[in-house]
C-alpha cells in the first residue's frame, strides 16, 4: 500500500465464489450506478477460495477501478464467513452487501442510499418475488423461515443479503464474536431503525448458484441453533407427555395386577422400547448438536484466513 486513500463515505462488500466469467460486466454496471450518485465509495471483492480464476479476474478490475480492494481467502469459507472478511475490511461510513451475480439489482442502490441519508440506520431490500426459482427452492425457504419464526420470534420472510448499514450497525455486528454466522439472522437480531424496500430478484447473470443442498441444511442448522435453544425446551414438553402416559399405563397395570389378571402385554413392551429408544436417541442427537456448536465457538477459531490483500 503506498498511500491510504481517504476514507470512502460507502463500502460495498461483495462476496465472489465461481464468479469469474462475468464479473467485469458485473462490476461495470455496480460501478456505473454508483458513480451517478456522487458519493465516494469502495468496492471490497472477496474470492471466497474460489476454484476458478476469479481472484485474476478480480486483479484484473482493481486495474481499472482503483476503488476496488481484493480480498482472498486461504479456501472456501463460505458466503457468510467472507462476508465477515469483507465486513472487517470496509471503511465506509455506510456498508452495502450484495451478492456478485447482479440477482441484488444494482439501480436500488441510489434508492438505500437517501434512506440511509435520511436517517434510516439499515435499508433492506426485501424479496418480492424471487426470480424463477424452482418451487422446490422456494418451498424450501418458506418452510424454513416459518420454522425459524416460530422458533425463534424473528421473521425473515424475504430477507436478503442485499442491505446497506449504517457504521453503528456494523460495529454493533463486530461485536458478536460468535463463530457460527448467520448474517440475515444476525442483522435482524442487533434492531436499529430500519427501512424495507421491495425488490425482484433478478435472474443471475451467468454461472450457477454454489450452494449444495448439504450447505443450505447446515446453514439452516446454524440459523437455527445459534438464535434459539426452543428445541431443547421443546424435548422437556415430550418428555412431559410421555411422562403422563407412563402415569395412566402405570395404573393401568397395577390394576391388572391387583385384579388378578396380570398384562400379557408383550406388543405393549415393544412398541414401549422402540418408541423411547428413539425419542431418547432424538433427544441425545439433539443434545449433540448444541454441543458441537458449543465446541465450535470454545475452540475459537478465526473466521477465515486471509490469503492475500490488494488495496
Ligand atoms: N458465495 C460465496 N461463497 C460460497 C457461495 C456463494 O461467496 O461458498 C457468493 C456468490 O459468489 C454470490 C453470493 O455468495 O455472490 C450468493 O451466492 P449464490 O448466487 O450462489 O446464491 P443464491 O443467490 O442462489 O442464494
Ligand atoms: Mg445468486
Amino acid at each position: 500500500m503506498t498511500e491510504t486513500p481517504q476514507q470512502p463515505v460507502l463500502s460495498v462488500v461483495i462476496p465472489l465464489y465461481r464468479e469469474s466469467a462475468h464479473l467485469s460486466g458485473t462490476m461495470k454496471e455496480i460501478v456505473d450506478v454508483l458513480k451517478s450518485t456522487g458519493v465516494s465509495f469502495e468496492i471490497v471483492l472477496v474470492d471466497d477460495g474460489s476454484p476458478d480464476n476469479t481472484w485474476d479476474a478480480i486483479l484484473e478490475q482493481k486495474k481499472q477501478y482503483e476503488q476496488i480492494q481484493g480480498v482472498r481467502l486461504s479456501r472456501n469459507f463460505g458466503k457468510e464467513s467472507a462476508l465477515a472478511a469483507g465486513l472487517e475490511i470496509a471503511r465506509g461510513n455506510a456498508i452495502l452487501v450484495m451478492d456478485g451475480d447482479l440477482q441484488h439489482p444494482p439501480a436500488l442502490i441510489p434508492e438505500m442510499i437517501q434512506h440511509w441519508r435520511d436517517g434510516a440506520e439499515v435499508v433492506e431490500a426485501v424479496k418480492r418475488t424471487r426470480g424463477n426459482e424452482t418451487r422446490a427452492n422456494r418451498l424450501r425457504a418458506q418452510l424454513f423461515y416459518g420454522i425459524f419464526r416460530r422458533l425463534t420470534g424473528v421473521d425473515l420472510h424475504g430477507a436478503s443479503d442485499f442491505k446497506l448499514m449504517d457504521r453503528r450497525v456494523l460495529d454493533a455486528w463486530r461485536r458478536l464474536c460468535e463463530r457460527n454466522l448467520f448474517f440475515r439472522g444476525m442483522n435482524a437480531w442487533l434492531g436499529f431503525r430500519r427501512v424495507q424496500i421491495p425488490f425482484d430478484v433478478a435472474e443471475r447473470v451467468g454461472g450457477q448458484t454454489g450452494w449444495s443442498l448439504a450447505q443450505l441444511i447446515k446453514l439452516a442448522m446454524t440459523a437455527v441453533t445459534s438464535f434459539s435453544s426452543a428445541p431443547l425446551y421443546l424435548m422437556i414438553v415430550v418428555a412431559s407427555g410421555f411422562a403422563f402416559l407412563a402415569l395412566l399405563l402405570g395404573v393401568q397395570t397395577v390394576y391388572l395386577k391387583f385384579s388378578g389378571h396380570a398384562v400379557d402385554g408383550f406388543t405393549t413392551v415393544i412398541l414401549l422400547i422402540l418408541i423411547l429408544g428413539s425419542v431418547v436417541m432424538f433427544g441425545l442427537g439433539l443434545m449433540g448438536v448444541y454441543i458441537a456448536r458449543i465446541y465450535d465457538e470454545v475452540k475459537g477459531r478465526p473466521r477465515y484466513v486471509i490469503a492475500e490483500l490488494v488495496k
